[in-house]
């Protein structure tokens, strides 16, 4: 079972900081042991430990000169005095023991790309974000950190993911961490010195090096609200960057990723300007434009330490009094990327921009969309562990109605494999279309259909998905949790998935439903736009259903053509099904976009 913790707000905090923060809608998954197949779980494949006095503890503008190995290490000369760490070691518990020769971090070097691959010039990158899959995951974006490092190890890619260790982290990963270091890091805007750790995780050729300070982090879930997250992001951002410094990593690249990680580029062209670090291309991922995290300027720059000069219209400022994390970030980012080529256009319209429209057409020159892929270990109906009968290509139609059968009996649903199930897994939220979904499930519920939702989000939509469970007993089943074993039990014993988002900046859902043979009934927008090929019953050719205006109507007649198809044309279907599962969906080909975006750079 996934550790599920519900999101606290604080009394403190304004309604408007809330919304702000994702964490105001989810809960998260803190990924334990048993929620992975047991060839998932990782085992250290390094311990990297560095003696203390091979690397000076340093603030962030206490910048290394010489390589740890090369002649006596010197600092800026302006660079305040490096303190030792104010909080005890004992706390961070790893011995610290010479380096062996062994010990040395082990790189993604080791790792042979094929040959075509070894061929480009290697390129070494920084991912910095705010949740990774399995460690911490609160959706797409926790799935896109762990699965993109590991496709670019295979571009020939050096990569190191930072992250901020949080206290909800699983303990069979904590205890794994080795101690790489620690140093005091001034922070606020009248000088205030904290404690930046770094504990150090290498798997499947990327080094995970998480940031540890339990003031910041020693909340039970990663997001919470703005009154937390605006501090605790600034320090993250700061201190990522310090870390590099620290451990003497200078990336070609640094990959900041949504705003938690947004204040990267604005650091490093300003209190990092003068390190070598500021030889290192910054790109900027937008996941979701709806978080920004936004605040008003006083306590932004009083958190963050930032000059003056950056609360500026052009940059951070926004609106009478407010500063914007994201939109400071897309100013000073080299490149902008997003996770679609027509989520990138529509942000630039009024609908779809959350108010940054302006800023995205003004920068328009450096964005682009990159669709995301899933990773086949994890998501692999071949494989999948969790499911209760595995299956391919080849077996698919027979296994799926055992998968389907399992499900029902799981869930207490009637069990019968002829029904046309229909599957929901999401964050319940707005932006995913559940008002639409609400409107009509007195129409899709024929008899012969049957729904099961699993997610968490909005009291709103948690409740009304439980009155159709009690209203329509044994054809809807309500799951409001996040569980990732059942997501997975769903997407293989589903026969379509409902994704009618209202915005989709790419989309993971539909993309994991075609790979297990579930066909996507999905809204044309953003990502999903750009996955999902409409079918067209002449030529009996695409990959799912689509409507285009945000409209209950439109959903209802979708679903209604996909009952058509399924109950009139079973064979029509049943191709539609291994079309799905036989198109190409994996982070390959993203990946290799996003080294030719690195190569583009650093030249
Ligand atoms: P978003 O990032 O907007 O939440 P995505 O479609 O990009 O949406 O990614 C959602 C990811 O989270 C998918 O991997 C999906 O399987 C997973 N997920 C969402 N809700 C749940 C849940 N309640 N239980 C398990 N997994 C979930």
């Amino acid at each position: 079972m996934a550790k599920k913790i519900t999101k606290k707000t604080s009394k403190t905090a304004s309604k408007a900081a809330a919304e702000n923060s994702k964490g105001a809608e989810v809960q998260v998954a803190a990924v334990m042991k048993e929620d992975l197949p047991e060839k998932e779980i990782p085992a250290p494949e390094s311990a990297v430990t560095v003696p203390e006095e091979a690397v000076p503890t340093a603030s962030a503008e206490a910048v290394i000169q010489e390589p740890a190995s090369g002649g006596p290490l010197t600092r800026d000369a302006e660079a305040p005095e490096i303190t030792e760490p104010s909080q005890p070691e004992a706390e961070h518990a790893a011995p610290v023991e010479p380096a062996a020769e062994e010990d040395v971090p082990q790189s993604s070097a080791e790792f042979a790309a094929p040959e075509e691959i070894a061929a480009t010039p290697r390129k070494s990158v920084a991912f910095i974000g705010s949740e990774c899959y399995p460690f911490v995951k609160t959706g797409g974006l926790g799935d896109v950190m762990y699965a993109l490092p590991k496709a670019l190890v295979k571009q020939n890619c050096d990569v190191r993911v930072i992250l901020p260790r949080y206290k909800c982290i699983h303990w069979e990963y904590q205890e794994k961490m080795v101690y790489r270091g620690a140093f005091d890091m001034d922070l606020c805007a009248d000088g205030r010195r904290y404690y930046v750790g770094i504990m150090e995780y290498v798997w499947d050729g990327v080094v995970y090096d998480f940031i540890d300070n339990e003031e910041f982090f020693a909340w039970g879930n990663p997001y919470t609200d703005l009154v937390q997250d605006i501090p605790k992001y600034c320090y993250f951002a700061k201190a990522a960057l310090a870390a590099l410094n620290y451990m003497d990593w200078i990336p070609d690249i640094i990959h900041c990723h949504d705003w938690q990680a947004a204040l990267v580029p604005v650091y490093l062209r300003t209190q990092f300007e003068h390190t070598a670090l500021s030889s290192a291309k910054t790109i900027l991922t937008i996941h979701n434009l709806r978080f920004q995290g936004v605040y008003n300027i006083p306590t932004v720059r009083y958190w963050s330490g930032l000059p003056d000069y950056v609360f500026d219209l052009g940059a951070l400022k926004t609106g009478y009094n407010d500063a914007n994390m994201l939109k400071g970030g897309l100013a000073y980012a080299n490149v902008i990327t997003t996770v679609s080529q027509t989520y990138a256009g529509e942000i630039q319209t009024a609908f779809y921009g959350e108010s940054l429209d302006g800023h995205l057409r003004y920068h328009s020159a450096k964005l682009r969309g990159i669709v995301n892929g899933i990773d086949y270990d994890i998501w692999n109906p071949n494989t999948d562990t969790r499911l209760y009968e595995n299956y391919d290509i080849a077996t698919v139609l027979d296994k799926k109605k055992e998968n389907k059968r399992k499900l029902q009996e799981e869930l207490g649903l009637a069990q019968d494999d002829q029904k046309f199930v229909i599957g929901l897994i999401s964050r319940l939220t707005n932006q995913k279309g559940l008002d639409l979904v609400n409107a009509i499930i007195p129409d899709i519920m024929d008899g012969n259909t049957q729904i099961v939702v699993l997610g968490t989000g909005d009291q709103m939509y948690e409740d009304s998905f439980r009155y159709y469970e009690s209203a329509y007993r044994g054809s809807v089943c309500s799951n409001i949790m996040y569980d990732e074993t059942r997501a997975h039990r769903i997407y293989a014993g589903a026969d379509a998935l409902l994704v009618p988002s209202l915005f989709e900046p790419c989309g993971l859902t539909q993309l994991i439903a075609m790979h297990y043979g579930t066909v996507p009934i999905v809204r044309e927008t953003g990502g999903l736009k750009d996955t999902v090929t409409p079918y067209n019953m002449f030529s009996n050719t695409g990959n799912g259903f689509t409507f285009d205006r945000y409209e209950a109507g439109l959903l209802l007649d979708a679903i209604n053509r996909a009952k058509e198809l399924y109950f009139n044309s079973r064979w029509c279907w049943d191709e539609l099904v291994q079309r799905d599962m036989d198109k190409i969906l994996s982070w390959q080909n993203s990946a290799k976009q996003y080294k030719e975006l690195y190569l583009d750079l650093a030249r």
